[in-house]
């Protein structure tokens, strides 16, 4: 992750969600965006996170 981005954006193309992640052993919970970005591990025990809840824009309850 460099956090800077120099491209235009797409519409369309690129589209991104971000959902939360869990780690199942320790709890830990990070906000990341998909498909752009991968599951990350978790800082302490290196296992892939796994999704637990996708935060769409219009989310409905
Ligand atoms: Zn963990």
């Amino acid at each position: 992750m460099d956090g800077r981005e120099g491209r235009q954006k797409r519409e369309g193309e690129g589209h991104s969600e971000p959902v939360q992640v869990y780690c199942p052993k320790c709890g830990h919970t990070e906000i990341v965006y998909i498909p752009r970005e991968e599951i990350p591990l978790c800082p302490r025990h290196k296992k892939r996170m796994l999704v637990k809840e996708i935060l769409t824009e219009g989310k409905y309850y």
